[in-house]
């Protein structure tokens, strides 16, 4: 239901019995499906379960409170600018929702396209680019690959001399990517699966599964047993420790990665940047601060914050691109751990267990990822198979030898 301003200071004012918006169910016996993880990817796919799939008993199983794994901690950044057919279509479906998300869920995404600009430096870059653009071009995405007089059109404050430690040798830019406010992404779909009756079970740890032959019945909780029908684990950093409890072994990593925030300044920077001699990029949030970050920490860990090495390189290459952001005081920095793979793309399908569905291996890039991710793992669940967009992305391209080793495309030329 929509109020106008007016009517919503009268609620506020007089009405004394608010429906509440977020439910806090106990944990029945059994579900038609369970979905364990409540980050952005979990609480999706419950949604479009209900919603596209007609389920009617559905959970989410999160260890802690919701929101506070890699969807809140991620740099925000959207946007389909991908090499692969097999990707490019997959993150441009994810765009298409994205655009329309604040009105299908009525939860302000926050949702701006304000572009994206990759920084080329050298001429092997802009040629790799100017493929990377083509590749999209055919596949209906736009981008545009500039020079040098054209980057600093879009972005009047950096430095284009011959003589700077990087020379900017033109850029590819994609315009309808952007960035979105990550907390509402949580608190969006979490609301809109909770009002299609959708369990959200908080503070409900997966200790372990409860087999049946082949086939996952059901789980292990902090909560006590519960058993399903079907199982999707969505559990980012922690898949490879929580597949372990199975058996399986996935070809996955968990590294820490880091993000920075400066405090608020007036507006300085309208789009996202990202340095291509390096692996920094950066935007402005609507509050005014800067939001940016880097490389990896560079080994597996699972703490949720990094190391001072990192901290000093993205600074560096920060001042590198924008030496005026040197007297700006920087706020926070924080860490998520990666679950990275070993081809840079995820992976979203069946299992060698009856039942039980994986989607993990997000890497750096599984923010822009959520509506989609959600769309496609909630069609594997229901229909035991995948939809034709994460057809590629199944775990058993690493024995098959089909990766899809996008590196190159990322906001990081030389990692995924
Ligand atoms: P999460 O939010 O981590 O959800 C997983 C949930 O599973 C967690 O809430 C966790 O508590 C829960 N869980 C774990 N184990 C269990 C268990 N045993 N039982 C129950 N629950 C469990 N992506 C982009 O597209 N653009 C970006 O700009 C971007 N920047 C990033 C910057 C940083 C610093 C980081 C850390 C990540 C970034 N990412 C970015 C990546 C993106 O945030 C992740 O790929 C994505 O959020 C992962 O999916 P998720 O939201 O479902 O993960």
């Amino acid at each position: 239901m929509r109020y106008s301003a007016l009517q919503v200071l009268y609620r506020g004012l007089f009405q004394k019995k608010w429906q509440p918006a977020f439910t806090y169910p106990d944990l029945k016996k059994r579900y038609d499906v369970i979905i364990i993880g409540g980050g952005g990817h979990g609480l999706a796919t419950a949604y479009y379960l209900v919603k596209n799939h007609g389920f009617r008993n559905v959970a989410v199983l999160e260890k802690g409170p919701i929101g506070m794994g890699n969807i809140g901690r991620n740099t925000t950044i959207i946007r389909s600018n991908y090499l692969l057919p097999e990707n490019s279509r997959f993150y441009e479906k994810s765009m298409e929702l994205w655009q329309a998300l604040s009105q299908e869920l009525n939860y302000n995404m926050m949702f701006s396209q304000r572009g994206i600009i990759n920084l080329a430096h050298s001429d092997g870059q802009m040629d790799a680019f100017a493929r990377r653009g083509n590749a999209m071009r055919l596949q209906g995405i736009d981008a545009e690959l500039l020079n040098p007089r054209q980057v600093k059109k879009y972005v009047p404050q950096l430095g284009m001399e011959h003589n700077i430690r990087f020379p900017i040798y033109g850029g590819l830019v994609q315009n309808r990517a952007g960035t979105a406010r990550h907390d509402a992404v949580t608190w969006g779909y979490a609301r809109a699966a909770m009002a299609r009756n959708v369990d959200v079970i908080q503070h409900c740890e997966v200790l372990d599964f409860i087999k049946k032959g082949n086939k996952v019945i059901g789980v292990q909780t902090s909560q006590g047993q519960v058993m399903a029908d079907k199982i999707g684990m969505s559990v980012a950093g922690s898949t490879s420790v929580l597949a372990g409890k199975l058996g399986l072994k996935l070809p996955l990593e968990s590294q820490v990665l880091q993000a920075f925030v400066t405090e608020s300044i007036k507006p300085v920077l309208d789009r996202v940047i990202t340095f291509g001699a390096g692996h920094f990029y950066i935007s402005q949030s609507d509050k005014g601060s800067l939001v940016f970050g880097g490389n990896l920490d560079g080994y597996n860990s699972y703490a949720q914050r990094g190391n001072l090495p990192v901290v000093d390189e993205v600074l560096a290459e920060c001042l590198a691109l924008f030496p005026q952001f040197a007297k700006l005081r920087l706020l926070r920095s924080w860490g998520g751990i990666m679950d990275m793979s070993m081809d840079g793309t995820p992976i979203i399908g069946t299992t060698p267990y009856d039942k039980f569905y994986l989607n993990c291996g997000w890497c750096y890039g599984g923010f822009k990822a959520v509506p989609a991710s959600g769309y496609v793992f909630a069609h594997t669940i229901a229909n035991g198979k995948a939809h034709p967009l994460n057809e590629a992305m199944s775990l058993e391209r690493f024995a098959a030898g089909r990766v899809l080793d996008e590196k190159g495309a990322g906001p990081f030329p030389k990692a995924h």
